[in-house]
């Protein structure tokens, strides 16, 4: 399709990327080749050169590849995308990609554990400073700049709290300070928040979510807004090899035709959800964008075109509570992840952060009777029902 990137996002959801084919296919296929034959040897040479257009090599570059790295990249609107292994791997090779040795990094200290580690535990002893703060409060970040500040980075919403942090602010404090504003968009995704309408110079998914959408793949992006970024974020992945494969791509690429109808449903589920249980007297407090107790209900409504699908709440009677709730839930899996069609539910006290002392949970935010939901697009009422019954369940 001709200027695609005009079209509304339902219509890129289901044709963006697809490439022309020899044979008519409707959907790009599975080249599942690892190497792609030369014609002769002025062909070879010229591929390499970069004289001609084409495929040498599946770490470099393979048509299902590139079809689901173009749709992502029309679905945000940037320059082009690079498909990772994992989101992890996205996260590692764009920070790879814009840090050297000296340079100084601001990170949200609500992201995603492994990037936090990441930073603490690998980048730091690369030579690459770094500052852990709240972004959701623009004052705690500006002094924080300094000369070699290269990189801020955020997720909004955050977690455990789902505070959402001003894309639009950051991007401008970052370019104030001649840095560049990366956003992992993992929760929102494109149909909800399009960061580089915000400023946002890089954008990171973890596709394992809701972009697949179907809890049967592990995988990340990179997507890249302005075009002379790019070859270094190429170069980087090439070299360091996290990318994603043939089969996987063609996964995710099918999984985004139904993104928007997805996201919808899960998010006008999310809304009845969070609204049902802020109400529910087994219910301390529920943390979602979309209800007007949150705090930054109205940032949410201006950055974000919906609330997304994540919900955090804190079950009264603590730990136990929070079990019974896990061990007498019908419907939703306990399970970590997020984002796809079935409804999740985890309770870190007792599950992911178990082996975390009481203290440290309680630094990290993470309270006895915090509940995570991940909501899916089963019946509405149905997930009412079935939260209502095994709360009932926790007194
Ligand atoms: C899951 C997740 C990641 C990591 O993605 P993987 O695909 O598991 O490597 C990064 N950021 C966020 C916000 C995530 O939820």
């Amino acid at each position: 399709m001709k200027d695609i990137r005009n079209y509304s996002i339902e219509t890129q959801c289901v044709h963006s990327g697809t490439k022309e084919d020899q044979y008519g296919a409707v959907v790009t296929p599975i080249y599942q080749t690892s190497t792609f034959r030369f014609k002769n040897a002025e062909h070879g040479a010229n591929l390499f050169l970069g004289k001609d257009d084409g495929y040498i090599y599946t770490r470099m570059r393979n048509p299902t590849v590139e079809a689901m790295e173009d749709a992502v990249a029309i679905l945000e609107g940037g320059y082009k995308a690079l498909g990772c292994g994992s989101g992890m791997a996205a996260v590692t090779t764009a920070l790879h990609s814009m840090l050297v040795s000296g340079d100084h990094i601001i990170c949200a200290d609500s992201v995603y554990g492994p990037t936090a580690s990441y930073l603490i535990n690998f980048l730091s002893k690369l030579g690459v400073e770094y500052d852990l703060v709240d972004t959701s409060d623009i004052n705690k970040v500006k002094p924080l700049i300094k000369a070699n500040t290269k990189v801020i980075y955020t997720e909004s919403p955050g977690n455990p709290t789902l505070a959402i942090s001003d894309i639009q602010e950051l991007a401008n404090l970052a370019h104030s300070a001649g840095a560049k504003l990366v956003v992992d968009n993992t929760f929102m995704g494109p149909v909800c928040q399009k960061p580089f309408e915000l400023g946002a110079d890089i954008i990171i998914h973890s596709m394992t979510k809701s972009l697949n959408g179907h809890a049967d793949v592990v995988a990340g992006i990179i997507v890249v807004k302005n075009k002379e970024d790019y070859p270094q974020f190429r170069k980087t992945l090439n070299h360091l090899g996290g990318v994603i494969d043939p089969f996987n791509s063609f996964l995710v690429h099918r999984g985004l035709k139904t993104l928007k109808l997805r996201i919808e449903a899960q998010n006008a589920n999310a809304l009845k959800i969070a609204t049902f249980l802020e109400n529910h007297p087994q219910v301390e407090w529920v943390a979602y964008p979309g209800l007007a107790s949150h705090p930054q209900h109205e940032l949410s409504k201006k950055q974000s075109n919906g609330f997304g699908h994540m919900i955090a709440m804190e079950v009264k009677g603590g730990i136990e509570a929070g079990k019974k709730l896990m061990d007498n839930i019908q419907i939703f899996q306990l399970a970590v992840s997020l984002g796809g069609v079935e409804s999740l539910i985890q309770h870190p006290a007792s599950m992911t952060h178990s082996s975390m002392s009481p203290e440290l949970r309680k630094q990290a935010q993470i309270t006895d009777g915090l509940v995570r939901i991940s909501i899916g697009i089963e019946n509405c009422d149905e997930l009412i029902k079935a939260l209502d019954e095994a709360l009932s369940k926790c007194k």
